[in-house]
């Protein structure tokens, strides 16, 4: 897992919005990164999905890791996600594009 971290500090971290001018997240100790909460799962799903259509992908993560996040509400809304505000509906394409290439020794 520990490349797959690596991979997405250097490559979505550097771009997200809650990062310094240096690639360095500026949440608090109170704040949970999506992406880095889930990265076990997310790399799971790409792993075993048995396809490379991202938007499966995208299908099974609300399946599996939305409905299981406690900022989902039982309806089935996510305020994070209404607002593109989660880390891994926002970077979501970036992700699976760094995992890939983690998989192919790109980087
Ligand atoms: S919020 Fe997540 S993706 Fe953004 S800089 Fe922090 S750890 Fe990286
Ligand atoms: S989109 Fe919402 S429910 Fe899904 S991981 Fe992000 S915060 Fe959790």
């Amino acid at each position: 897992m520990q490349k797959y971290q690596k991979a997405i500090k250097e490559n979505v971290c550097a771009i997200c919005v809650d990062s310094d001018e240096n690639g360095n997240c500026t949440l608090t100790a109170d704040e949970t990164c999506a992406v880095i909460h889930y990265l076990p799962q997310i790399v799971d799903i790409i792993h075993n999905s048995g396809t490379d259509d991202i938007q499966i992908y995208k299908e099974k993560i609300n399946e599996t890791i939305c409905s299981n996040c406690k900022t989902q509400e039982n309806s089935g809304y996510c305020h994070l996600r209404e607002d593109v505000n989660c880390s891994v509906e926002r970077y979501f394409r970036f992700i699976v594009e760094t995992i890939q290439n983690v998989d192919e020794g790109i980087i």
